[in-house]
């Protein structure tokens, strides 16, 4: 079941980049799995999916335990993992250890950390700055005045490797605002790279709304209700 929604997740993919006039390369697929078993994501890894997204750095981690004894070490060694969730200081370490991406960097303190903390042995790790621009107070991310300024701090740094941006606008049913939104970031994504930043992923679009972020020109897309189906009760952030 799980390897049909991926086919579907992929199918429309496929078909908004097409509408968009990009190649059907151009746009990754990240699997979401927060809240969902290892199993489950063993599943997916048995109908082709090797990205996976996760909001808990402690969730992660035991889930990675689990995948080791599942998929062998091979199999486990092929998964690629991104941390997509709000990062705090006292989680750095695990993730600069233990991810390939980190997605959510929206302070120069945590890029810092991250880049200490990386260990040497490791390739840089692949960061996203997160920004949010629709100015909610609550919501992670940063401003989009603020932004360059921590682009340009993140890219300096050593042992990491600044990839783009990922957003998370509001939610909105109606198209036009959906595109109106991404199209900001995306505008924002691109005058970092006139700036001279060297980026290639602007992570945006989730299950309701991946048409509209293809379209504005998402190069990676984050899914999860699409292909694991309803998410089981949020755990704690512990
Ligand atoms: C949960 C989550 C997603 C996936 O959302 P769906 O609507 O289930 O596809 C994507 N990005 C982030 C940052 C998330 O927290």
């Amino acid at each position: 079941m799980i390897g049909d929604n991926l086919q579907g997740v992929i199918s429309r993919i496929a078909r908004a980049a097409a509408a968009a006039g990009r190649p059907p390369g151009s746009v990754r697929l990240l699997a979401v799995s927060k809240t969902h078993p290892p199993a489950r994501i063993a599943e997916a890894y048995g109908a082709g999916q090797r990205a996976f997204g996760e909001n808990y750095v402690q969730e992660a981690l035991e889930k990675m335990e689990t995948l080791a004894a599942l998929l062998g070490r091979e199999g486990a060694g092929a998964l690629e993992w991104h941390l997509i969730g709000p990062l705090q200081s006292n989680k750095t370490r695990a993730a600069a250890e233990r991810f390939d991406w980190v997605q959510s960097v929206d302070r120069e303190k945590i890029a810092r950390r991250l880049s200490e903390q990386r260990p040497a042995a490791l390739a840089p790790l692949n960061v996203l700055i997160e920004v949010n621009l629709s100015g909610e107070p609550s919501k992670s991310g940063i401003a989009a005045e603020a932004a360059a300024g921590l682009a340009h701090a993140v890219a300096a740094l050593p042992r990491l490797r600044l990839r783009g941006l990922m957003s998370i606008p509001a939610p909105s049913s109606d198209k036009a605002e959906q595109r109106a939104a991404f199209r900001a970031v995306r505008e924002l994504f691109e005058r970092l790279r006139a700036e001279g930043l060297e980026l290639d992923t602007l992570s945006m679009g989730m299950s309701d709304d991946m048409e509209a972020a293809i379209e504005e020109g998402a190069t990676m897309v984050r899914i999860g209700t699409a292909i694991f189906g309803p998410r089981e009760k949020v755990r704690s952030a512990a």
